[in-house]
């Protein structure tokens, strides 16, 4: 069984629409198996396109935060005094915890004398064990403003691979998180092969190379995507450069065309909307990808 990953430096350079496009073309090879893991717990959209049926819904317990316990509280103040991130307020001598500024370091929890406070684990986010027409799907959503997304990201990689065993997959196509952060280190570990979908554009070049530097870091092989390269030839130029002087294919470029988005209008992956130049190279890409994993 063989992991791809899709990432980006950042988000909005077309990295999901290069997924659920692989998920269907894997999906309509014969004896194909596959598992999809939808990586970007903070704004997952993969489902959009792929259309789940939930199966099973579990919660995700992540950190811990505080709780005051009014009957024992003393109103002292200790607890505002130690606490850094001014998250103990006062109102009309009753202390309270803003749960969302809570870090749950405990250290009120260590300094109440009247042991007023406790830690309580919080449940910030829900994961899914779906199925499509494609395969399963393991996908999450972590609750606003809540933290923990690289261990949620752990989660749904964990499940995901356990399906595949289960079903001794062929592959497990698994869209990444933007960035390069815990959720992103997260959704490398093991995988074959991790495809960076990147913008000929200022930005969408620094930021490929932030996230080649840390799949380099942890010895992941890399492949370079460039989507609507024919916005600037130049910049597509500067990509190809980059990844011959660090030894990474660019194994697709992928020109701009509206029917991308008349496709997710659509909500269907874009090589299932068009016999377009988008969908060839798609599929060449498709192609590539899987003869370097087995090789
Ligand atoms: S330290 Fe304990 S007793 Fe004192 S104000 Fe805080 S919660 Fe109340
Ligand atoms: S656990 Fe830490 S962050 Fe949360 S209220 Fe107590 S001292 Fe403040």
């Amino acid at each position: 069984m063989k992991q791809i990953l899709i990432i980006s430096g950042k988000g909005g350079t077309g990295k999901t629409i290069v997924t659920a496009s692989f998920v269907s073309l894997a999906g309509a090879t014969s004896n194909c198996e596959i598992v999809m893991a939808d990586c970007d717990v903070d704004a997952a959209d993969l489902h959009l396109l792929l259309h789940p049926n939930i199966k099973e819904k579990h919660k995700f317990k992540g950190g811990k935060k505080a709780i005051i316990d009014k009957e024992k509280c003393t109103q002292c103040g200790k607890c505002v005094e130690v606490c850094r991130f001014s998250a103990i307020e006062t109102d009309s001598q009753l202390y309270n915890i803003d749960l969302l500024s809570c870090e749950g370091c405990g250290v009120c929890f260590y300094v109440c004398p009247e042991k007023a406070i406790k830690m309580e684990e919080q449940i910030c986010g829900e994961w899914y064990i779906s199925d499509t027409k494609y395969g399963t799907l393991v996908h999450a959503k972590l609750g606003i403003a809540e933290d923990n997304s690289g261990r949620l990201v752990t989660v749904v990689r964990e499940n995901a691979k356990n399906v595949a065993d289960k079903i001794t997959a062929d592959y497990i196509i698994i869209d990444g998180p933007p960035g390069i952060g815990c959720p992103v280190i997260a959704s490398l570990s093991g995988v074959d092969i991790a495809l960076v979908v990147t913008e000929p554009s200022v930005s969408g070049i620094h930021d490929m190379e932030r996230i080649i530097d840390v799949t380099k870091y942890f010895g992941i092989p890399t492949a370079v995507c460039v989507n609507k390269y024919d916005l600037n030839t130049k910049n597509t130029k500067a990509i190809e450069d980059y990844c011959q002087k660090r030894n990474i294919k660019v194994i697709g470029k992928i020109p701009f065309d509206k029917i991308v988005i008349k496709a997710l209008t659509n909500a269907v992956p874009v090589v299932e909307y068009s016999d377009s130049k988008v969908t060839k190279e798609i599929k060449s890409m498709w192609k590539k990808l899987t003869k370097i994993v087995v090789e």
